[in-house]
């Protein structure tokens, strides 16, 4: 592989989206002496707030994409709701990473199953269906308990129905929008977990350790750092993310949602090729930061060390949970983050909190 020149210290990462993940990587670029500059709808977005630059538009606005593209040396995204299109616009000018291809991959359920299916990865059960009439063979084909997921647009379990004994595939569908839908079999899974791969322009790949996340509500609520299951296991989950990470071409990072069977299976639920909420504990309890990473991958830099320091916890604090704050501020060994929200809605991630160490806490 020919080398690709770095993109040193002093030059600007433009990332697309401006949420949390987006204001964590601008704040661990500045710490390396990168500037970063935004392009999101949202004036004052967690980003926006931290960030040397910003062009407030929709992402579909050609003329603000193509300023934008001007206004940055490289492009990275924090979020998969966008239109590919728009990416495939910035990649006309400037290096996009991860690229267009890796976003229209993972931002679709049916084309990101049939990627993993080819990639020989384990992932449960499945079946793409794109009517209501092709939903209920599906159901009868796969049996209940299953889970209808809308193909794209879905996030933290929004966009489902978990179809039991005796319900209305076709009903469901309907309900969902009528839109593109995988079903998937239910999953008795002991434990949902994530390995978060690296790959870096040459095709090095860095991955942080399988971690334990704990849902509430369909929102991730705590991630227990490392995973508490066999070495093997653990060991098996962190080379399918390098094989995913190897297999999408990716540069900068892929999140590796996993259900772990009580046999010590693992079956793939999806991708996020972005920082993700799974890894939050690294700023603190990494040597490399997730959001480091990124910086480093996307710009050519050498990858950092992912190993985390010692076992961790990190507690996402949702809605009014951020109204604890102090309490948390107060506790020693707390690590305090709050994303500049002015807002505290039911279900919104505010802030989140690392412990190192954390027995007994
Ligand atoms: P997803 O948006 O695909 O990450 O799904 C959100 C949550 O729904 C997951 O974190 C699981 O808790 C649950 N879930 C999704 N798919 C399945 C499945 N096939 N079996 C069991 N639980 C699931």
């Amino acid at each position: 592989m020919s080398r690709v020149e770095p993109i040193l210290p002093g030059a600007v990462i433009g990332i697309v989206g401006g949420g949390q993940l987006g204001r964590m990587t601008a704040l661990a670029a500045a710490r390396l002496g990168y500037r970063c500059h935004i392009l999101t709808p949202g004036a004052d977005d967690p980003a926006v707030q931290v960030a040397a630059a910003a062009t407030i538009a929709p992402y579909d606005d050609p003329a603000a994409l193509d300023a934008f593209a001007a206004a940055v040396d490289v492009v990275t995204f924090e979020f998969e709701n966008l239109p590919s299109e728009a990416l495939s616009r910035l990649a006309e000018r400037r290096p996009v990473r991860p690229g267009p291809d890796v976003l229209a991959i993972c931002q679709d359920r049916i084309r990101e199953k049939a990627f993993l299916g080819g990639q020989g990865i384990p992932i449960p059960a499945y079946r793409p269906v794109e009517s209501a009439r092709a939903a209920q063979a599906a159901f009868a084909e796969l049996g209940a308990p299953a889970v209808l997921k809308t193909a794209r647009l879905g996030y933290d379990g929004k966009g489902q129905a978990k179809l039991g004994e005796g319900d209305d595939a076709a009903a469901a569908f309907a309900r969902l929008g009528d839109v593109p839908c995988v079903l998937e079999a239910f999953v008795a899974f002991e434990l949902e977990a994530s390995v978060i791969a690296a790959r870096d322009v040459e095709g090095r790949i860095a991955c942080y350790p399988l971690v334990a996340n704990r849902h509430v509500d369909h929102i991730l609520s705590e991630t227990t750092v490392p995973a508490a299951v066999p070495d093997a296991v653990a060991a098996d989950a962190v080379a399918l993310a390098g094989r995913i990470a190897q297999g999408l071409d990716l540069v900068g990072l892929v999140a590796v949602e996993m259900f772990i069977t009580d046999r010590g299976g693992i079956l793939v639920n999806e991708l996020a090729p972005r920082p993700h909420n799974s890894g939050h504990w690294s700023i603190e309890a990494s040597v490399t930061s997730q959001f480091e990473q990124l910086v480093r991958a996307v710009c050519g830099l050498p990858l950092g060390d992912p190993s985390p320091l010692g076992p961790a916890r990190m507690l996402n604090l949702i809605g009014d949970d951020v109204r604890d704050v102090a309490r948390y501020l107060a506790e020693p060994g707390a690590h305090v983050h709050l994303y500049g929200k002015a807002e505290a809605r039911p279900g919104r991630k505010m802030g989140h909190v690392t412990w190192l160490d954390p027995t007994g806490a």
